[in-house]
């Protein structure tokens, strides 16, 4: 067997193709193949009628698998045929995608390589590609992904807002709650912003079929789920929640050490994160200090306490019960005194009936836990996206549960 004839069966090329040369350059640690097209005729590309062969293109260059550590290339001239009815027709390789410089195998090895590197540099170092030409290959890859995705019911959804870049550019992503994957993300966080990102991530009978949404409190959102899935539930996200009140808790804390400290007392220096922190989750060289500051006569504690016993809403087995502990707990926030505190409470007393419904539904965005994570990465390597459109890319490609092999 000639050496054509093992690329042959390596790159799986049958005839009419035939490899013509293998060119093999030990100095470069490089093999170019080049192949023929052997027929004096073909189908038409849009049409199949069998046509003769009208010319061949000029050469074109196609990066594949190494083998043996060896760069390689594959080169044709694809050639033209002349249909009665289209004209002359440039016929597609049957190991490459259409306008990809890569053969099939290679994407497909790209990919793997892809999705299992720690960080597309990583990625791109092992594969020996340039940013353009993995940022191509992952784009492709995701419009493959998204032409295959099954028009499946999807009942949970949740949408929710994302810092993209410094500064305070936003965008918003749309997950299914229950597959675990983001089904698309839009620039901006508007009611605008937000019906778009409906729209393209649900076709009209899917968002048709949403029975709850988990949401942030924020008015944009709320506003275009009433109108966009008016059957569905919505649902404000608990950790969104707590979030808030941390928030106040922080807000108290910084006020209350200023005051101190101005007086000499440096109790509360540093002591931010023992605040925030869940209690179950202290750690031990803390607990000493934290069990004194908590119960000192401290504004903080007296707002740490009213955050803490919010916690115990969410364990509750149905949401009469659990209205019965925000009653309890709403007159003790509200005559706190505290006005961060003040201000979240009356936020949730607005929100309740939307809060309620998370003991019918018991769905978050925090579901997604494992997914935001992989958001954050995405999110860190993303200093190089000079577009949203890269980015959206990339999220897909990393949390779309997409099928994109070539
Ligand atoms: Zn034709």
């Amino acid at each position: 067997m000639e050496v054509e004839d093992h690329y042959a069966l390596l790159l799986g090329i049958n005839s009419p193709w035939e490899i013509s040369s293998v060119d093999l350059k030990l100095d470069q640690h490089r093999v170019d193949v080049v192949i023929e097209y052997s027929d004096d005729g073909g189908a038409c590309p849009d049409c199949g009628v069998i046509c003769p062969k009208h010319d061949d293109r000029k050469s074109r260059t196609w990066r594949h698998l190494d083998t043996m550590q060896f760069s390689t290339y594959l080169h044709c001239q694809l050639p033209r045929v002349r249909c009665k009815a289209h004209g002359a027709k440039s016929l597609e390789a049957p190991w490459a995608g259409k306008n990809s410089r890569f053969t099939l195998l290679f994407e497909a090895f790209a990919v793997r390589v892809l999705t299992a590197a720690r960080s597309v540099e990583e990625a791109r170092k092992l594969l020996g590609l340039n940013w353009h030409q993995v940022e191509a290959i992952k784009s492709r890859a995701v419009e493959r992904g998204l032409k295959r995705r099954e028009e499946v019911a999807i009942h949970f959804i949740g949408i929710d807002e994302k810092q993209f870049r410094s500064g305070h550019r936003y965008i918003s992503s749309l997950v299914d709650l229950n597959g675990g994957r983001v089904l698309d993300v839009v620039e901006e966080r508007t009611e605008a912003a937000c019906n778009t990102l409906i729209s393209r991530a649900l076709t009209t009978s899917q968002q048709a079929q949403v029975t709850a949404v988990a949401l942030d409190m924020w008015k944009a959102y709320a506003n275009a789920v009433t109108e966009k899935l008016p059957q569905a539930d919505i649902v404000h996200d608990r950790f969104h929640i707590s979030q808030h009140l941390n928030e106040a808790v922080d807000q108290v804390r910084r006020k209350e050490n200023k005051q101190l400290v101005e007086q000499g007392d440096e109790r509360l220096k540093g002591s931010k994160f023992l605040w925030l922190t869940n209690e179950e989750n202290q750690k031990e060289k803390h607990a000493e200090t934290f069990e004194r500051l908590k119960n000192a006569d401290l504004k903080v504690a007296r707002a740490w306490a009213i955050k803490e016993l919010f916690r115990d809403f969410w364990s509750y087995g149905d949401a009469d019960s659990a209205e019965q502990h925000y009653e309890k707990w709403y007159a003790w926030a509200i005559r706190s005194q505290l006005d961060p505190i003040k201000k979240k409470a009356k936020m949730i007393k607005t929100h309740l009936a939307n809060i309620l419904t998370y003991f019918k539904h018991r769905i978050s965005n925090a579901a997604a836990e494992g997914l935001n994570s992989k958001i954050q990465t995405v999110k860190a390597n993303a200093r190089g996206y000079r577009s949203f459109e890269g980015f959206r890319n990339s999220i897909l490609f990393y949390c779309g549960g997409l099928e994109m092999a070539p």
